[in-house]
């Protein structure tokens, strides 16, 4: 595909996908809400959308781990452009609070027509639409999310491709930074979250796909929330050792059983199996009345044996 052929692709493509996503204009100067009281990060699980925004993937894999957040600095605002304020199916003005607030919302198989195979009907949005910290355009830098080579540039948006083959596609930015062709590292400046769409405007947000060749499927749009999650936990400094669940421990090994008196010759019980503790509950004690027949028996020899003496 030669250069301008593909900047007209991309071009259709984005057009296609924020068809529904066009910003009221009436909000379109609105002053930033604040978002000094975001507040303690929490998101929504992966699959679950704006009610009635389309049914989405559960899907716990992250695709891109260890993958730097695409925006230079928190907070930021997964969610729902169309369904969310300002949006067609919203109501408000896109910078209303509410969208500057937690819990996040995946939306990548929100309601679109385009094909995607990893949706479960189909069909889905492909991306993350992703707030940055206001609704103000040029302003939130975005950055490169690891090194990689620039293989796309079109008017407001840039194709970041990595050694291993994925793709990172980042939509409606102004003053793109970069050229196609160029190498860029992990932080580097990639242009600003913006509104652009190629003469009309969508709402102030960051569209986000990864794009990777999945077995069985091909290459195509994956699901990119979870891997979102976990870099914007990095970037907000929430991901530290203590922050993470404890490893889970093994539960101490059951005391060999003690048996009780009198001292036989009788077997002792077998220790418990080092399987992790399970088997303890499987190994019980002699029965008591096991014991008791032993100590009876001893008893009942010594008597014998008394017995014999008296009669020598
Ligand atoms: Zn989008």
């Amino acid at each position: 595909m030669s250069p301008r052929n593909a900047l007209v692709a991309i071009a259709v493509v984005a057009a296609a996908l924020g068809t529904t996503a066009l910003a009221s204009a009436a909000d379109g100067g609105a002053a930033d809400a604040s978002v000094a009281d975001a507040g303690t990060f929490t998101y929504d699980p992966p699959g679950q959308l704006v009610p009635d925004s389309g049914k989405g993937r559960v899907d716990m894999n992250v695709y891109a781990p260890g993958m730097r957040f695409p925006i230079e600095s928190g907070p930021a605002f997964a969610n729902s452009q169309v369904w969310g304020h300002g949006g067609n199916e919203g109501t408000g003005g896109q910078c209303d609070k509410e969208n500057f607030s937690y819990p996040w919302h995946d939306n990548y198989c929100e309601t679109r027509d385009w094909d995607m195979p990893m949706c479960p009907g189909g069909h889905g949005h492909q991306g993350q639409d992703i707030r940055a910290a206001s609704c103000k355009p040029g302003v939130h830098a975005t950055v490169a999310v690891a090194d990689g080579t620039i293989t796309s540039v079109g008017s407001y948006s840039v194709y970041l491709t990595t050694a291993d083959g994925t793709r990172f596609d980042y939509l409606h930015m102004q003053d793109v930074a970069v050229k196609e062709g160029q190498q860029v590292k992990r932080g580097d400046p990639m242009g600003k979250v913006s509104n652009q769409f190629g003469g009309s405007a969508t709402t102030v947000h960051l569209h986000f796909n990864i794009r990777q060749n999945v077995a069985g499927v091909g290459s195509v749009y994956v699901p990119g929330y979870l891997s979102l999650v976990k870099s914007y936990e990095t970037l907000q400094g929430l991901d530290l050792p203590d922050a993470a669940p404890p490893p889970v421990a093994p539960p101490p090994a059951a005391p060999p059983t003690v048996q009780a008196a009198p001292v036989t010759t009788a077997p002792e019980p077998a220790p418990a199996a080092d399987d992790g503790g399970c088997a303890a509950t499987g190994s019980s004690p002699p029965p008591a009345s096991f014991g008791a027949v032993l100590a009876l028996a001893a008893l009942a020899m010594a008597f014998a044996r008394r017995q014999k003496r008296r009669a020598r």
